[in-house]
């Protein structure tokens, strides 16, 4: 069945549970039925995109929409697997919210990973990881990614140190000073470290400091928001090195 895909851009754009191949026929309920069915009113015959996370992006055409379920069969790739920027961003997880904003957005810049890092001023030492992978989800449909980023289990500052891998830089944004951005920013597997919003101790800076990858950078004189330093530094790595 060939199908012309090329007309897909403004179809609405959804995630499955894969894997899709073609003719396998996928039966929405929830809230995605509702959002094709009700919101976007998608008719049989109408065409939607779907992708699974690992097989890139495919074509899919409604064949019926009841109240509450909408059925599709898979046509046609409509784009390939994307290769992610080998970029992870670790950060001190955020007040909901704030954690949530964060995500979002780290999806959209094509961040790969995303590590929560319990720091001693972490507030927050517990996170919905379901919640924060719906967020990505419904970022990485609107943005147009075929790859969510993974979002890995909390792990403590000093074991996530000690098992540092040697050949990932970790750039550490550091309010009491470090290196220009711009200036110590190199292509290559790459990290990210923004601390909570009281800041790493003393001992936790030296601590970060002392890993051989670790190159400390500063964001400039003001103090940011951690959410926005985490954005700003992945801005920066993509604009200059990413993809
Ligand atoms: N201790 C700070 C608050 C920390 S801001 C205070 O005095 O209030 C939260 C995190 O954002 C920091 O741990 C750091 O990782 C990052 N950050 C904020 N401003 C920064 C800057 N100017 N340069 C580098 N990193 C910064």
């Amino acid at each position: 069945m060939s199908e012309n895909t090329a007309d897909l851009s403004t179809t609405p754009r959804l995630y499955v549970e894969g894997p899709l191949s073609a003719g396998r026929e996928i039966a929405l309920r929830d809230a995605p039925a509702h959002y094709l069915g009700s919101v976007m009113r998608r008719q049989p015959g109408d065409m939607v995109r779907l992708f699974d996370g690992t097989s890139g992006e495919w074509a899919a055409r409604v064949l019926a929409v009841a109240r509450k379920s909408v059925t599709l069969v898979v046509a046609a790739p409509s784009a390939p697997q994307e290769a992610m920027a080998d970029l992870w961003l670790c950060f001190a997880p955020l007040k909901r919210g704030r954690i949530d904003w964060l995500v979002e957005k780290a999806c959209e810049l094509g961040v790969a990973r995303l590590v929560p890092v319990i720091t001693r001023r972490t507030i927050v030492d517990r996170l919905n990881a379901e919640r924060l992978q719906a967020h990505m989800i419904e970022a990485a449909e609107q943005c147009g990614r075929t790859a969510l980023p993974v979002l890995a289990e909390p792990v403590t500052l000093p074991s996530l140190m000690r098992d540092w891998p040697v050949e990932r830089a970790l750039y550490f944004a550091d309010e009491t000073g470090g290196a220009r951005l711009v200036e110590t920013v190199m292509p290559g597997p790459a990290a990210f470290l923004v601390g909570p919003e009281g800041g790493f101790m003393t001992e936790e800076a030296a601590m970060i400091r002392a890993v051989p990858a670790a190159k400390p950078v500063s964001l400039g004189r003001r103090i940011l928001r951690a959410d926005t330093a985490a954005i700003a530094v992945i801005s920066v790595w993509q604009a200059l090195v990413g993809d």
